[in-house]
């Protein structure tokens, strides 16, 4: 990308000759230089060349409470200033991290009230996989070692995280997964439900965890990890019969559940956690992300009581980072999970900006290149095909870069997950600006046909 102004040249060439980018083609990006954004403000972008940008996307889905909120920075300001770092390793704590806790098991679902903290998703989910197996090894199953996870599932990009998802494009680079862990298949009606209806297939998709379990055997089996709605796979909401077949898999089978919250938790489906939408009963939750809505990096493990109850009979954990409850990090997230509960944010995305997105999002579903258009809270996802009734694609034609190519151009963050274009916008967002947002997507969609038949 090159405009005008001569310093976004001098930064795309300091990214050229320095940075490695993630989940990123090194080559193609210096080829093409990165867009350099440099402030923000509510749900608004802007880059070095001046464009404003409405983001779509919150950032990585984690800017709830949108950009620019002084409260967070004075809240990591003071906290800098009076207890920058200190770690918990040693049989000591601190105020934020102790109120944390706190205020997280206040809004966790019942009888989930203590927190591991980590400095990422990724590293959740890793603490997650050591969690488990310590679990069952002080039960005095040591075998119940393997973990089922999902095909197209996200969980981060450590080795257990990348290893826990189910992108096989990570499983290709590095030898993964790693041993004792397996995949069964989504729930993603659109793209792999064939013949079935929504509500067989998503029977069909339950099912799947039940054969694997009776495959591995249950003795060998520690826990199923699952988002509650695929985020990164493609906004994957499953068909209504699923989620409530897989709770009768899970209640009959002595196996952990553990619920990867990163994405849905506080308050990206209109209520504090996805489990809370779909009624789930999770043994642990994977957070971060929306934790301090992106403002610093922390994320975490929140474990149901009687789990830990049995943890506490089995001596050390050995495992932690550095930065586990970071001190600043805590204060920061305190402050944003306060803004999301003062100002009643949840409860406006649940009552108001919803359903309002939703509804609008789904008038899109009359435009030629739509197949579907689904969503839950502040997520959407639109299916491009190039025949609705089939659901066929546009083969080789890489038709979500193109649409996402023109959003970009046109001031608005729609991400490209193959060809499902996704949006999950900061939780602030108003209704002018789902207006904004919507009547934007429409105009690329157009936009992206057009190059298609030109
Ligand atoms: C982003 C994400 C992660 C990984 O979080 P990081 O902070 O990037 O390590 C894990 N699970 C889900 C569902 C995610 O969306």
């Amino acid at each position: 990308m090159t405009g005008n102004n001569p310093q976004t040249r001098k930064w795309q060439a300091l990214s050229n000759d320095h940075h490695l980018a993630p989940f990123s083609d090194f080559k193609q990006l210096k080829e093409k230089g990165p867009r350099i954004i440099t402030h923000a403000k509510g749900v608004y972008l802007w880059d070095s060349e001046g464009n404003k940008i409405l983001d779509g996307m919150a950032g990585l889905w984690c800017v709830a409470v949108g950009y620019g909120r002084d409260e967070l920075a004075d809240a990591a300001s003071q906290q800098m200033r009076e207890l920058p770092y200190y770690n918990l390793f040693f049989q000591t704590a601190h105020p934020p991290v102790l109120e944390l806790s706190k205020a997280i098991a206040d809004i966790a679902p019942e009888g989930m009230n203590h927190v591991f903290f980590t400095g990422s998703g990724s590293e959740g989910n890793d603490t997650m996989l050591r969690m488990v197996r310590h679990y069952w090894a002080i039960k005095g199953q040591p075998n119940k070692k393997v973990i089922i996870s999902r095909k197209n599932g996200y969980h981060g990009s450590t080795v257990a995280g990348a290893s826990l998802g189910g992108m096989t494009y990570m499983h290709e680079q590095g030898d993964l997964p790693i041993p004792g862990i397996v995949h069964i298949a989504q729930p993603y009606w659109f793209g792999e439900g064939g013949d079935m209806s929504p509500e067989e297939f998503g029977v069909w998709a339950a099912n799947q965890l039940e054969e694997k379990i009776l495959e591995i055997g249950v003795d060998n089996v520690g826990a199923f990890i699952a988002e509650p709605i695929q985020g990164a796979g493609g906004v994957i909401v499953p068909p209504d019969s699923y989620w409530p077949r897989m709770k009768e898999i899970l209640a009959k089978y002595d196996i952990l559940f553990v619920a990867d919250e990163v994405i849905c938790g506080f308050g990206r489906t209109g209520e504090w956690f996805g489990t809370d939408h779909y009624g789930l009963k999770p043994h642990m939750m994977t957070i971060a992300k929306g934790l301090t809505s992106g403002y610093i990096p922390m994320g975490g493990l929140i474990v149901r009581d009687d789990v830990v109850a049995v943890l506490n009979e089995g001596g050390d954990f050995n495992h932690g980072f550095t930065y586990s409850g970071h001190p600043v990090a805590a204060a920061v997230a305190l402050e944003n999970i306060r803004i999301l509960r003062d100002e009643k944010i949840i409860e406006r995305v649940h009552g108001e900006t919803a359903p309002y997105l939703q509804q609008r999002l789904r008038e899109l579903n009359d435009h030629p290149l739509v197949g579907e258009v689904r969503g839950v809270g502040l997520l959407g996802a639109i299916e491009l095909v190039q025949d609705k009734a089939t659901r066929k694609r546009y083969e080789g034609k890489g038709v979500g870069m193109i649409c996402r190519q023109f959003c970009f151009d046109n001031g608005l963050i729609m991400r490209a997950v193959g060809d499902t274009m996704i949006i999950a916008p900061p939780l602030v967002i108003s209704k002018d600006e789902i207006d904004e947002l919507v009547t934007k997507a429409r105009h690329c969609l157009d936009l992206t046909l057009s190059a298609l038949q030109g």
